[in-house]
């Protein structure tokens, strides 16, 4: 019996140490790849050369799917952007989740950090209402599942193809932590994938005064917006922090954090945030990322509710 019982505690450790291995040789690879996307960062001169066209956006609004309090100095929120054209089409960043997924992203943050209960507010799609048909094109910060939650739930409102602008990055790398997405781009049927060229600004065709750039960081293909509305600029950095004062204090996500459970370039991370920061620190620049809630609320972006909506033009111009 006792010879059994050592087998057996053989056997159960050595599994145990396999399945180790196996996520620690993920972990590597993860890290190997996400150190070699350091994608050039552009001047502010440059940008705001291109972001000075006369028909950019009119208007720009966040979408609160859901919202969380108890963990880090700030509301975590999961956010969709909205910019809209004067003509009636509007551009949507990042898809927030739908009510189910954050109902279970919810309990998985309250469980692991001793978070409030989440509070959902509802889809992309739920909150705008007919408004939704006027998004003519979709782009994501990142490939992370609370950012693309939304996206199947916005083809199914949409019924007609919906372009994704994404950089050559974004299109091409990921790791494990990106694979998670999958399901959701999988059952976006409407997705018609576009390949953005341009480095180290990417113009959005379609949409004039969109501009991309590459951050990489967070994930290989982290991105970041620029987008100038009534003379102010915004920049839509994604996770580059979780927390505005973060960023403008240059303090790094934790240690445990970047090293095991998503792992990032913390070096590249630093240069994108102090680069952001200088940014920020300009009279006519807000930069917003994506999970302070407090701080975009701070940041006088309106909320896009049906309301707030109902009083933007009805009869859109035919697009092309
Ligand atoms: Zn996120």
């Amino acid at each position: 019996m006792g010879r059994a019982l050592r087998i057996l505690a053989l056997g159960l450790g050595g599994t145990l140490l396999v399945l180790l291995l196996i996520a620690a040789a993920f972990l590597v690879e993860a890290h190997i790849e996400i150190g070699r996307v350091t994608p050039p960062l552009p001047e502010w001169t440059a940008l705001a050369g291109e972001l000075a066209v006369a028909e950019g956006p009119a208007r720009i609004a966040y979408v609160e799917t859901a919202s969380q309090s108890g963990e880090g100095p700030a509301t975590l929120g999961h956010v969709a952007f909205l910019l809209e054209w004067d003509d009636g089409r509007s551009f949507l960043v990042d898809a927030g989740m739908e009510r189910e997924q954050a109902i279970a992203f919810g309990r998985m943050t309250e469980l692991a950090f001793g978070s409030d209960p989440i509070d959902v507010h509802g889809s992309v799609a739920e909150q705008l209402g007919a408004a939704t048909r006027r998004i003519r094109g979709v782009a994501f910060t990142h490939l992370h599942n609370d950012h693309t939650g939304g996206l199947p739930g916005l083809c199914a409102a949409l019924g007609r193809p919906l372009p994704l602008f994404q950089t050559p990055w974004q299109a091409e790398r990921g790791n494990f932590t990106t694979s998670f997405s999958a399901p959701h781009l999988d059952a976006a049927d409407c997705v018609r994938r576009q390949r953005l060229s341009g480095g180290p600004l990417y113009p959005v065709p379609g949409f004039p005064g969109l501009l991309v750039v590459a951050g990489a960081g967070h994930t290989p293909g982290s991105t970041l917006f620029f987008a100038r509305v009534r003379g102010r600029t915004w920049v839509l950095a994604g996770d580059v922090s979780n927390f505005m004062a973060n960023l403008r204090e240059n303090r790094p996500k934790p240690l445990v954090y970047s090293l095991f459970i998503v792992p990032e370039a913390r070096g590249r991370l630093e240069e994108v945030r102090l680069w952001l920061r200088d940014l920020d620190a300009r009279p006519d620049v807000t930069v917003l990322v994506s999970h302070d809630l407090d701080a975009i609320e701070a940041s006088g972006l309106p909320a896009a509710t049906l309301h707030a909506l109902s009083s933007l033009p009805r009869t859109p111009r035919r697009f092309p």
